[in-house]
This record gives structure tokens, C-alpha cells and sequence, in this order.
């Protein structure tokens, strides 16, 4: 690892941002509305190489960033044609036919010695516990296609929007902000040889972009990350073996739903987002298992609603840059990794690390421990997200196909090995220092794939069975309560958004 102090260290007072899709303008606009004064920032994006334009579901944290940055919640969803997301459906990912909603919601409530899935054990081998979603408002509402947001009856939700559309809602933000805007294409990535630090950008134009500090945010490519500074990808396709989507929008074909489909298929799953006005559709594939054609063939077959366009292919290869952070340049979005889009991490990820960048920010240049300490909360993050991931294509009673075959033999990391064992012999659920799932969406996911646990915690045994009984019963009857009064989620958007 070289070391930033064995040259003087330079104040950082410019930032360029490589980069106009989800990460680039995320970056300007957090980094505008908060350090501002501090720094001038200049983004710049090629008019002709386009944006992957896909990432459209998000999780609940996108709603912190939103207020960190002022954004007016009802602004935001007009521009961009958003609906209100409270989990993902996984259809056909334990066995054919079988489906289940993993919710941003927590299920009943839990006692200090032991999460609540505990007392749904118990209460199932007493022969009264209803389905363990049954006990979630989340998940309860997603199934009844029920929204709405009140202070007294709150839910944990997130939103589906049009990537593009917020790309271009966040550009007005940050520009009005301060940001200067740069149209042209990056052709060369000029590094001090003395010190190894991104001195600037040449563009196709001949015009150079000076800056003190880079984020890149170009994509897939990793211009600045990786083709200038060389360093490095963890290749993670032996655990995670989709390395193709092709994805197509289509007219709606009835009212939005508030949660994500995803549906298992022979050789990876198909996407479903609901947009105010259209679709969200892909197919996520491993191209050793399926061809182009026959993935094309298979969406076209099974989407519902007519095409709007042609479909598009993306390759991509699951794994994260060796560091997010390497001299004077932090890698942002699909520069900086994508593990695959199962679980909408990769938007969030965009903010956890713009978040760390802003706390560590070096103003008065750059120095080893935050780089440091920067890569290491990367590193966990992205860890205890493919762990999550992965768990999904281990975790199954799936063996139909070459591709679900594979997922069963192939090896998972040490530490998602620790966490099922742990799970299926003592149906505990520790979470590591990077986890952004918790407990609950841990339980919901390792049961709804299909591992039951074979012990609970004895706490459990401490409630008599009529106590117990009167609990689930009562915890059952405020979900129902509260899902019974809530509006459907199209006539709450109707409502909400005019
Ligand atoms: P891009 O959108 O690729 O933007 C790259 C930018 O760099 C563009 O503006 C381009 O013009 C510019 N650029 C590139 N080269 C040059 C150059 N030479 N000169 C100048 N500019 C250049 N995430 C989620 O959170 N939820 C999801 O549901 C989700 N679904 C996904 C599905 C798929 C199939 C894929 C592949 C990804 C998905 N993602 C999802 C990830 C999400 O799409 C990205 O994290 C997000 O869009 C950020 O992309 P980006 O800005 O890093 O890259």
C-alpha cells in the first residue's frame, strides 16, 4: 500500500467527479448541498456514452439521504415517476410454485435475550402460530397491495423511480447548488508519476479538468480506479454466477404494486419494478447457462404489458474494487463494484460511501489512516452484502437445472457458512460491523428459502402457552388493525402525489 505522507500532503479545495449517472450526481449533490463552501466541484459526463439506466429499487436508508439533502419527498416522486417499494416478492427461489416477501418491516416485537422468530418457533410447535409474515405490517400491507405514510402508523419503506429521471432530478439539485457541469469524454487519465495522484482529466476536446481530489463514477469501466490506478477487482464469480442481464420497460398493465417481484428462473431470476407510468423489467442471468437469445426470447415470453422499447444486454462481473479509496480518488457506484442486483444494494452502497468520504473528508490532504480506515468499512460492508446475497442461491431446495445444481456444490464464503450453521442449529442471528440487513430481514430470507432452525432460544419457554397464545394473538390483531385502515397503494400515490 503506498504511503500518502511520504509526499507533502496537498489541501483539498477542487473535486472533479468522473461520471453523470446515479453515483456521479448522488456524489455532486451531497457533496454541494454539504461542503459546498469548502470545495468547488465540477462533474463531468460524456453526452454519448450512456448510463446503465437500471438501478430503479431502493431500500429505506435512501429516505435519510434524501432528508440530509432537503429533498421534498412529493417533488422527488413527480420527477421521477416513483412508487412506494415495502420489500421484494421472491417467487420460485425455495422450490417451483412456492413464494415469499422478504419486507423492510419488523416482525412482532422482540424481548432482550432473544429476536421474536423464537417465539413464533415456539408458538408453531404449540400448533398456533400463523405464517411468521403474519406478524409484520410491512409485509402484511405488501401482500394486500396496501401504502400509505402517517406519523401514527408508520411504515419502513423505500421507492422504485425512473434512474434516468432521477439522474436528471438530482443534475437541477446540485447545479443550482454550485456544481459546474462539463460535457465531453475523458480521454486520458493524467497521474503525477512522483507521487502516483490523479493530477487531472484530458478531454476528447483537448480541454484539461485540473482537481486536487477525484471520484469516479464512470461505470463499469473504473476510468480513473482501475485503467489509471491499477487497483484491482476481487473477482467474485464463483459465488455469485449471474454475469448478464438484459432488461426492457413496458406499459403498466394494472395498479403499481408497493414491492419488487423477483422471480427464480432456470438459470437466475427475472425482475419486476412498478413505476407510476410504466415497468421496470429484466432478466438477471448466467451466461453459461443461458445464451442472449434465449434470455431475450424468455423475457419477451414472460413480461406482461407491451413493450416501450427494445431489450438491452449488460455484462457484468460480480466482485468489489481491492480498495474504494486509492490515492486521491474514491470509486463511487459500478466503478467501485457491483455484487448483483437481488437485494437494490448498489444505490444504497453509492450513499454509505459518499456518507464515509463526507465524515473522513480531507480537507487539509489526503493521509493514510483515512484512507485506511475508509477501505476497511468498505471492505465489511461489501462482505456482509455478498454473504446476504449469496445466502439466497445457497439456501434453496432448488436442484431443476445445471445452473441451481452448481449453486448447490459451489463454495460460499467461511463467514456465511458460520452464519447458517449458526442459524439452522440454533436459530441465532448475529449481525457483522458492515451488515445493513437485520435480524429481521436475515430470519425472513433464511425462512422463507426454506432453513428452519432446529432450537429456539429458551426464553420462549419462559411465557405459559396461554400467555403466549394471547401474545401472537394480540401482536396478529394490531397488524390487522392497522393494515385494515391503510388506502391501496395506487389510491394513496392518487392522493399523496395528485
Ligand atoms: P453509470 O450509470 O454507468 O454511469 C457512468 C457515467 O460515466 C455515465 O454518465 C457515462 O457517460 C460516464 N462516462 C463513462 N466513460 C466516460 C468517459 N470516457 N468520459 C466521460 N464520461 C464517461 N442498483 C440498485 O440500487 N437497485 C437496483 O434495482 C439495481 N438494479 C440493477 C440492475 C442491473 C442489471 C445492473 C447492471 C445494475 C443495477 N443496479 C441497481 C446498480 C445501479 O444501476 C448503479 O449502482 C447505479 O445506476 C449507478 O451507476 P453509475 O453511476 O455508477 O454508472
Amino acid at each position: 500500500m503506498g504511503s500518502a505522507s511520504a509526499h507533502p500532503q496537498k489541501p483539498v479545495k477542487s473535486v472533479v467527479i468522473a461520471g453523470g449517472g446515479t453515483a456521479g450526481w448522488m456524489a455532486a449533490t451531497a457533496l454541494s448541498h454539504l461542503l459546498g463552501k469548502s470545495l468547488s466541484i465540477t462533474l463531468v459526463e460524456s453526452k454519448d456514452i450512456g448510463i446503465v439506466g437500471v438501478g430503479e429499487a431502493t431500500i429505506p436508508p435512501i429516505r435519510t439521504f434524501h432528508k440530509l439533502l432537503g429533498i421534498d419527498e412529493k417533488a422527488f416522486m413527480n420527477a421521477t415517476q416513483a412508487t412506494f417499494k415495502l420489500g421484494i416478492e421472491f417467487q420460485n427461489w425455495r422450490e417451483q410454485g412456492h413464494s415469499y416477501i422478504h419486507s423492510f418491516g419488523i416482525t412482532g416485537r422482540e424481548c432482550w435475550a432473544g429476536e421474536f422468530h423464537h417465539f413464533w418457533l415456539r408458538a408453531k410447535e404449540y400448533g398456533f402460530a400463523d405464517e411468521f409474515g403474519d406478524y409484520c405490517p410491512e409485509l402484511v400491507a405488501a401482500k394486500q397491495g396496501k401504502f400509505a405514510t402517517s406519523e401514527s402508523m408508520p411504515l419502513n419503506f423505500a421507492y422504485h423511480f425512473d434512474a434516468v429521471a432521477y439522474g436528471r432530478y438530482l443534475k437541477t439539485l446540485a447545479c443550482d447548488a454550485g456544481v459546474m457541469h462539463v460535457e465531453g469524454d475523458i480521454s486520458q487519465v493524467n497521474v503525477c508519476e512522483q507521487s502516483g495522484n490523479i493530477t487531472s482529466l484530458t478531454l476528447a476536446d483537448g480541454n484539461a479538468i485540473q482537481g486536487d481530489f477525484f471520484i469516479d463514477c464512470t461505470g463499469f469501466k473504473g476510468l480513473l480506479i482501475e485503467d489509471a490506478l491499477h487497483t484491482g477487482y476481487d473477482n467474485w464469480s464463483h459465488y455469485l454466477l449471474c454475469d448478464s442481464a438484459v432488461a426492457m420497460q413496458t406499459e403498466l398493465a394494472g395498479p403499481p404494486v408497493p414491492y419488487t417481484k423477483s422471480v427464480a428462473h432456470s438459470a437466475g431470476w427475472r425482475w419486476q419494478i412498478p413505476l407510476r407510468e410504466r415497468m421496470g423489467n429484466g432478466l438477471v442471468y448466467c451466461s453459461r447457462y443461458m445464451s442472449d437469445e434465449q434470455a431475450i426470447d424468455t423475457l419477451r415470453n414472460e413480461v406482461v404489458g407491451n413493450p416501450i422499447n427494445e431489450p438491452r444486454v449488460i455484462r457484468f462481473t460480480p466482485g468489489k474494487r481491492r480498495m474504494g479509496w486509492n490515492k486521491n480518488c474514491v470509486a463511487l457506484g459500478l466503478a467501485s463494484g457491483f455484487i448483483e442486483p437481488l437485494e437494490s444494494t448498489s444505490i444504497h452502497l453509492i450513499m454509505t460511501g459518499l456518507v464515509r468520504l463526507m465524515r473522513l473528508f480531507p480537507f487539509d490532504g489526503v493521509t493514510q489512516s483515512a484512507i485506511d480506515e475508509y477501505n476497511n468499512k468498505f471492505t465489511s460492508e461489501m462482505d456482509a452484502i455478498l454473504d446476504f446475497i449469496v445466502m439466497h442461491y445457497k439456501v434453496t431446495d432448488r436442484h431443476d437445472s445445471a445452473f441451481w445444481q452448481q449453486c448447490q456444490r459451489m463454495d460460499i464464503p467461511a463467514s456465511l457458512t458460520h452464519k447458517l450453521a449458526l442459524f439452522e442449529q440454533t436459530g441465532r442471528v448475529f449481525l457483522d460491523d458492515g451488515d445493513i440487513f437485520r435480524v429481521d430481514s436475515w430470519t425472513q430470507v433464511l425462512m422463507g428459502q426454506g432453513m428452519m432452525p432446529k432450537q429456539y432460544h429458551r426464553v420462549a419457554d419462559e411465557m405459559s402457552e396461554q400467555a403466549l397464545k394471547q401474545f401472537m394473538a394480540g401482536l396478529k390483531q394490531q397488524v390487522d388493525n392497522h393494515v385494515a385502515k391503510l388506502p391501496s397503494h395506487d389510491a394513496f400515490l392518487a392522493q399523496y402525489l395528485g
